[in-house]
């Protein structure tokens, strides 16, 4: 709270703008890694006609919204996809900073590593929503430095890591042998490895229930709709990557609220 009160409620927007950018690099970077392009080789391009964009056209949601959602040159749409990315990313910001000032404690070290769990599950999402892949690299990335986190600085026991890993990543192989990888595929088995790491046993329960209430919802409302086309190209590494930030931050008190529960 003090944080707040020192600086005044303009941090969330800084915040805000914060996540936008870094929305916007992801979106960049791997727009690049999937084409095999450096970062480093120079200017945002327009992915159609592969102009260079100049400055104003390469604001984060303001360019997309400022040009309609086209390329001035060749006038063919900018992915609403990646302005979605930078959205998410911005808001994903605030709440982790609203989180951290009011509900859970704030030190630096703690909202670094939010932004760094939510950068990686962000390149998840961008990675298996555009292109059916959950990259290996990330995954293993995001479990290894998120158990050196956990064990080093945020009091995780050991147990609550290897059951929590152990029973997300080995609910996800039983399917994958049981289905010969038809019903999902190795991704989902390594991303289950790194949630188990992430947030422990029992809270990676919550964000394997959370990710198949979400999945069942989002898939019955597009059946509904009609578009079963749509439904059955939807990547469950978004529904995993959505389930382990409820976890994190929820994860917890739904097992506690459970336990009263059944009690
Ligand atoms: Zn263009």
């Amino acid at each position: 709270m003090d944080y707040v009160n020192a600086l005044g409620y303009s941090v969330y927007f800084f915040i805000f703008l914060m996540g936008l950018s870094l929305g916007s690099f992801l979106n960049s970077w791997t727009w690049r890694h999937w084409e095999n392009i450096r970062i480093t080789s120079g200017r945002s391009i327009c992915i159609h006609c592969h102009r260079q964009l100049a400055w104003y056209e390469n604001i984060p949601l303001f360019s997309y919204v400022f040009l309609g959602g086209k390329c001035r040159t060749c006038g063919k749409k900018i992915p609403w996809f990646y302005t979605l990315v930078e959205i998410f990313m911005a808001v994903a910001f605030v709440f982790i900073a609203w989180y951290r000032l009011n509900i859970g404690h704030f030190t630096p070290l703690l909202f670094t590593r939010d932004i760094f769990f939510i950068t990686i599950l962000m390149i998840i999402f961008v990675f298996d929503g555009l292109h059916k892949v959950i990259l290996p690299h990330i995954v293993w990335l995001g479990a290894i430095v998120g158990l050196a986190l956990n064990l080093l600085f945020f009091h995780f026991s050991f147990s609550s890591i290897f059951f929590g890993a152990l029973a997300a990543g080995g609910f996800f192989l039983l399917q994958f042998l049981v289905s010969k990888g038809r019903w999902i595929g190795g991704g989902d088995v390594r991303m289950g490895v790194m949630m188990g790491v992430w947030v422990g046993w029992p809270a990676v329960l919550v964000a394997l229930l959370a990710a198949y209430v979400l999945g069942g919802v989002v898939g019955a409302a597009l059946l509904i709709a009609g578009k079963k086309k749509i439904q059955s190209q939807i990547p469950f590494g978004t529904f995993l990557s959505v389930g382990t930030v409820i976890a994190i931050y929820y994860g917890d008190e739904i097992v506690r609220w459970y336990i009263s529960f059944i009690k």
